[in-house]
């Protein structure tokens, strides 16, 4: 499946992409206010994590009181701030995220973070929240329907018992974790989302398609499925590096290396299983039973990141916030925004033709307004067509799943600059 000229031309196009990924500090941000910003998301990023998992890129701080104190205190802050920065009125909040670190961690100020909303915006959508599967007690279920919360969104990784154990460091018996989904669907929210990993060292096909019959047979809402982002400072890279030197040289691929052939195989069975078990494709790295019913933390075209290392994208600029609670605080008690760093987002025809492949492809009518906006675009549908990468269904110009093969390694590698760069800016601030 994999052909070895056009994986070369993608891993070469995304190293391209990939390189140009930089971050500015945020000294001035009034530019990024210029034009009024009347409609938007909200990203509440909750800071902290009760303990950190060894593969994750961007783990929370650990869990204590007295920060969480700080942080609501700030939060509060840099809504009124925001709230007066972006519209003379009151702009309208589309929909408000609470993910993180672990936000379930504060479920009880839930009610409070809400108020604060709609205090100081127009808030007509719903909220989405992040959770672990280990705070999903009874109590805190009834508590998020009461408060209207309708979206969930479950941070599985696996229900494989030695994955949980000895590659996610984070413990958890199979039968615990499909009874807490039961549990949860039985509540009746509106849409359940778990995320699934794959490309998982020492994790078979076999063990993939296990994961994702489990969750098909509960019957999820959707299923998102990540590979494995072997960033070099993740505690679990370390410990692969190091089984490498310790094997005297000899390298243990399955440890070691992400290998591109293997990935791509288990993304297209992953895309066969659920499709078979009819879940739609909804983006690259999602599928869903409804795929009009959601939307991911950081799909929509505008939204303010708001937290320590929320990120956001404001007049198409991405920005992130400051590294820690204490560097939060501090930058609000001056009356700033805590902006820490910025990236302008190029808003070309070629961005918006990669961003609609995303979501799996375009429309006729979008992509003949890119063509007039840019005539390479002829040319790159042209090439994408001849190589057998997207063919017409109808009026909608869509991936074939060879693409979307390629297109989980083109934005896997995206990803991992982006979250490279933004944890070296983190750290150098
Ligand atoms: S995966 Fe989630 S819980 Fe684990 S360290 Fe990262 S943010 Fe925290």
């Amino acid at each position: 499946m994999v052909d070895r000229i056009t994986l070369w031309a993608v891993n070469r196009l995304a190293d391209k992409v990939a390189s140009s990924v930089s971050f500015s500090r945020a000294t001035d941000l009034e530019n990024m206010f210029k034009t009024e910003v009347k409609r938007t998301a909200l990203n509440i990023r909750v800071p902290f994590c009760a303990s950190r998992c060894p593969f994750c890129a961007f783990p929370g701080e650990l869990y204590s009181n007295s920060y969480a104190k700080i942080f609501l205190t700030g939060l509060k802050e840099e809504m009124k701030l925001y709230s007066s920065l972006i519209s003379q009125n009151k702009a309208v909040v589309e929909r408000v995220y609470l993910s993180g670190g672990t936000p379930t961690l504060l479920h009880k100020e839930f009610g409070t973070i809400q108020d604060q909303v709609s205090e100081h915006f127009s808030f007509q959508g719903k909220v989405a929240l992040e959770a672990s599967p280990a705070d999903l007690k009874d109590e805190v279920l009834a508590s998020l329907k009461d408060l209207g919360i309708s979206q969930l969104s479950i941070g599985v990784q696996s229900f494989n018992e030695t994955l949980l154990a000895k590659v996610l460091g984070r413990p958890a018996k199979r039968e615990n974790l499909v009874s807490t989904l039961k549990r949860v669907m039985d509540y009746g929210f509106d849409y359940v989302n778990i995320d699934l990993m794959f490309s998982l060292p020492g994790q078979t096909k076999e063990m993939l398609l296990e994961d994702l019959k489990t969750a098909a047979d509960i019957r999820v809402n959707g299923i998102s499925t990540y590979p494995l982002m072997m960033l070099p400072y993740t505690a679990l890279s370390k410990t692969c590096a190091r089984e490498r030197v310790d094997k005297g040289g000899k390298i243990n691929s399955t440890l070691a290396d992400q290998n591109q052939a293997e990935e791509t195989e288990n993304y297209l069975a992953i895309v066969n299983y659920l499709r078979e078990r009819t879940y739609k494709f909804r983006t690259l790295w999602s599928f869903s039973l409804n795929p009009g019913a959601y939307e991911g933390p950081y799909e929509h075209d505008s939204f303010i990141g708001l937290g320590p290392r929320a990120w956001g994208v404001i007049n198409n600029n991405f920005t992130l916030n400051a590294p820690s609670t204490e560097d939060y605080i501090a930058t609000l008690k001056e009356g700033k925004l805590p902006v820490f760093a910025y990236s302008e987002l190029r808003d070309y025809p070629t961005a918006r033709l990669a961003r609609r492949l995303y979501y799996g492809g375009i429309d006729k009518h979008q992509l003949n307004e890119l063509k007039s906006a840019d005539f390479n675009i002829r040319v790159l549908t042209g090439l994408l067509r001849i190589l057998g990468l997207v063919r017409w269904e109808e009026d909608f110009l869509k991936m074939t799943d060879r693409a979307l093969a390629y297109g989980n390694l083109a934005t896997k590698k995206i990803a991992m600059a982006t979250l490279s760069r933004m944890d070296e800016i983190l750290k150098a601030g």
